[in-house]
């Protein structure tokens, strides 16, 4: 079973990510515990290239560098913890790419939905949960917790209510894939909403 999370920055999509992985693991399922980008070696080295140069790498070079992080972390980690038989929870998967390189970066959704599939061999989650938020009160979240918000800061706010609302039409495209969960409610509020639709795929 493979279960991602997505959402924007300070969505609280890690916070989440764990309390499912924790709560899986009290009931006895092996869980592989992984994120994009940056979820193998190779795909470290990706994630310091397209977090270091945010905003001055070409929005084609950027969507293909989030593509071959995806492609290497899919077929050395994903794939092989699926096939043996582990829960893998992931934070950021190809919706990611839709809405930051598609709708962020105002590349065509359809073809960074294709590039991420051909990355991938078309591979899908089970359930995607989506923290869903707005990004002025995820930027209040994020300074409020002393979290450095510095990756926010590097885009304007429209590029994140782009963002916001391609999630948003990404889950009312794929009702069946997607939870859509109001990530301002309390954490335990919404952790119970997630292992409740994750209890349906055990
Ligand atoms: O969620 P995480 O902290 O790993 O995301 C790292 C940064 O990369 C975030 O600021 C997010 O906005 C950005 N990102 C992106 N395109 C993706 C995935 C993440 O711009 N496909």
């Amino acid at each position: 079973i493979w279960i991602t999370f997505e959402g924007g920055d300070g969505s609280g999509k890690s916070t989440q990510a764990a309390l499912l992985a924790s709560w899986l693991g009290e009931r006895g399922r092996a869980v592989l515990q992984t994120r994009e980008p940056g979820g193998s070696e190779v795909g470290v080295l990706i994630r310091d290239i397209v977090l270091h140069h945010r905003g001055d790498i070409a929005p084609r070079a950027e969507a293909l560098l989030y593509a071959a992080d995806r492609a290497h972390h899919v077929e050395t980690v994903v794939r092989p913890a699926l096939e043996r038989g582990e829960v893998v929870i992931q934070d950021r998967y190809l919706d990611s790419s839709v809405a930051y390189q598609g709708a962020g970066r105002v590349l065509d959704a359809i073809e960074v939905r294709d590039l991420s599939l051909w990355a991938t061999g078309g591979a899908l989650p089970n359930l995607t949960v989506l923290l869903d938020i707005e990004p002025a009160q995820a930027r209040r979240r994020l300074d409020a917790d002393d979290k450095p918000f510095d990756r926010l800061e590097a885009e304007k706010e429209e590029f994140h209510t782009r963002v916001r609302e391609a999630f948003l039409a990404l889950a009312a495209a794929e009702p069946q894939r997607f939870l859509v969960v109001d990530a301002t409610a309390d954490p335990e509020d919404i952790a119970v909403l997630v292992r409740a639709r994750v209890s349906t795929l055990l």
